[in-house]
């Protein structure tokens, strides 16, 4: 699954620069994350960094229209960073 921010986001600008994928831009009214980019941070730490860091109970949640495997979030992992 990628990770998806909810209304509850409040602009606080804490999870944009963590993320390791550049998956995280400010949308039109709050934050967004760029499906095609989210890995989760698999490959580059064992917990998603963005929910680690945001204040808000519930302004990041897992998609539930993104469902993916572990091995396609590696997968996009290994062509995020051109390692194929
Ligand atoms: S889970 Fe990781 S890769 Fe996905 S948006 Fe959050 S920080 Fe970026
Ligand atoms: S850390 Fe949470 S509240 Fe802050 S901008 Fe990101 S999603 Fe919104």
């Amino acid at each position: 699954m990628a990770l998806l921010i909810t209304e509850k986001c409040i602009n606080c600008d804490m999870c944009e620069p963590e993320c390791p994928n550049q998956a995280i831009s400010l949308g039109e009214a709050i934050y967004q994350i760029n499906t095609d980019c989210c890995t989760e941070c698999v490959g580059h730490y064992a917990a998603p960094t963005c929910l680690s860091v945001c204040p808000i109970d519930h302004a990041i949640i897992t998609d539930p229209d993104c469902q993916e495997s572990n091995a396609r979030l590696w997968e996009k992992f290994v062509v995020l960073h051109h390692l194929a």
